[in-house]
């Protein structure tokens, strides 16, 4: 795919006359490779005629960067698919919430569910599950047992065959707990079918949840559109996760899920672990989808970002795999430098949505300061181990004494560089481009 690409757009910066014909040709191509990554053929046509509307021959003619124009202007299209123009419901901490989800049986539902309740429960929140799911045999079990892994309560009944009442037992009881997260799962069965729609609605109109998450299989392909808009024809989906992200599949049904729901996609899974669930961030995904590699971008905002006397070294340690806290440390030290404009960095992948959510920069701030603090309070071989394992609790204790902080924030700081050396261990084995490459497709 990413081929394709590339070499769609080299032979255009190759044309000595950049002419419409050369535009087309170079569309043509990157259209097949998005129909490829399952992008839905009528968004990829629509894309098309927007990129013709904004792509002016003039500029491209005149010598301008032409893959680069036409690069942003492709990744910019669609970014502007991802976004539904409204931000999902937003549920609040303390208040009791009911979020029911919903797919096609395999889409993942029960897996996900828990991962969403463990990714919240870390937060501070207090989730509960309720297995709502009467048809497959085996449905309770399965999430009795990711829900006892986590520590979560549960609710479901090895012999009632109503869905709706189990639902509506859970949710109250729950809510009666002060529970702030009830957590419904529901069936799926192997088809859309009208059964399976009707059940939704009930447990739906029976619930009243404040959210639906509509969770869909990465690798459905071209049925993303039609199955997203069947569940949002009977149900109030305000939300999209889309899962099994870790396979060969690209995921372009996620845009298909987008504009069939007008919801947002909130997170993907990556795996069938509890914790190998991410935050869903617009522009990695894009740049998956046109085959630029989960971190290209990231390449010109290191230039743009990270002074350059530190590159080489940075790209260095990367290449290897060593995301140390000395490198998260040197970033955070970028960051505050680069005052209210840190927001550039936020591209970064890891640094975006999680660390530093648009519109609180100061609280970022503020949490980025409270860090570094910590980590002064760290000795050099701390810092520069790439060993998870030797923070160990008495060293925790001594930096928690050091700084004049709780443990717990210590512990805090730990798991936001355990996630951030995650993401930034796939940078791993990159090749590091000479610079001038840097914007290369
Ligand atoms: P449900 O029928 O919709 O409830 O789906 P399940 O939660 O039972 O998941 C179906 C299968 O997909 C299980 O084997 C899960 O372990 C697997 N699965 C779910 N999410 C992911 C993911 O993000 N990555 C991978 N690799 N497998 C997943
Ligand atoms: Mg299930």
């Amino acid at each position: 795919l990413g081929g394709s690409i590339s070499r769609a757009l080299h032979q255009m910066s190759n044309a000595t006359i950049i002419d419409e014909k050369v535009l087309n040709d170079c569309l043509n191509e990157i259209t097949r490779a998005l129909l490829q990554a399952d992008v839905q053929f009528k968004l990829v046509r629509d894309m098309q005629t927007n990129i013709k509307k904004i792509v002016n021959l003039d500029d491209l003619a005149a010598g301008h960067n032409k893959r680069k124009i036409i690069q942003q202007a492709i990744f910019n299209e669609l970014c502007k698919i991802l976004d539904p123009g409204k931000p999902a419901f937003t549920l609040k901490k303390g208040k009791p919430s009911v979020v029911m989800f919903v797919g096609l049986q395999g889409s993942g539902k029960t897996t996900t569910c828990t991962k969403y309740a463990y990714y919240h429960q870390k937060k501070g929140w207090k989730p509960a599950l309720v297995c709502a799911d009467t048809f497959r045999a085996g449905a309770f079990d399965q999430l009795k047992q990711n829900a006892t892994k986590a520590k979560i309560p549960f609710y479901g009944s090895y012999t009632e065959s109503d869905p709706v009442r189990i639902a509506v037992e859970g949710v109250e009881r729950f809510k009666k707990e002060n529970c702030d997260l009830i957590i419904v799962d529901t069936s799926g069965r192997h088809k859309q079918e009208a059964a399976l729609f009707e059940e939704m609605r009930q447990v739906s109109e029976a619930t009243k949840p404040d959210l639906v998450i509509f969770v869909m299989d990465s690798s459905i392909g071209q049925a993303a559109f039609d199955q997203a808009q069947a569940f949002k024809q009977s149900v109030a989906v305000g939300a999209v996760i889309v899962t099994k992200m870790d396979g060969h599949a690209k995921g372009g049904g996620a845009l298909s899920a987008v504009a069939a729901t007008k919801s947002p996609v909130i997170f993907i899974g990556t795996g069938e672990h509890m914790d190998e669930f991410e935050v869903f961030d617009v522009k990695p995904f894009v740049s998956r989808l046109l085959g630029m590699g989960d971190w290209s971008g990231f390449m010109d905002k290191i230039h743009e970002v990270v002074p350059m006397d530190q590159q080489p070294e940075l790209l260095q340690k990367l290449s290897e795999g060593t995301f140390t806290l000395r490198i998260m440390y040197e970033q955070f030290q970028n960051i505050l430098k680069m005052g209210p404009i840190g927001q550039v960095f936020s591209m970064l992948p890891g640094f975006s949505q999680e660390l530093m959510p648009q519109g609180r920069e100061k609280e970022s701030q503020a949490k980025i300061k409270r860090y570094m603090t910590m980590m002064d309070s760290m000795t050099n071989e701390e810092l520069d181990s790439s060993n998870p394992k030797l923070m160990n609790e008495s060293r925790i204790m001594r930096i928690a004494r050091g700084c004049g902080r709780p443990v717990r924030d210590v512990v805090d700081m730990l798991e936001e560089y355990k996630r951030l050396a995650k993401i930034w261990g796939k940078m791993k084995g990159l090749k590091i481009p000479k610079k001038g490459e840097m914007s290369a497709l």
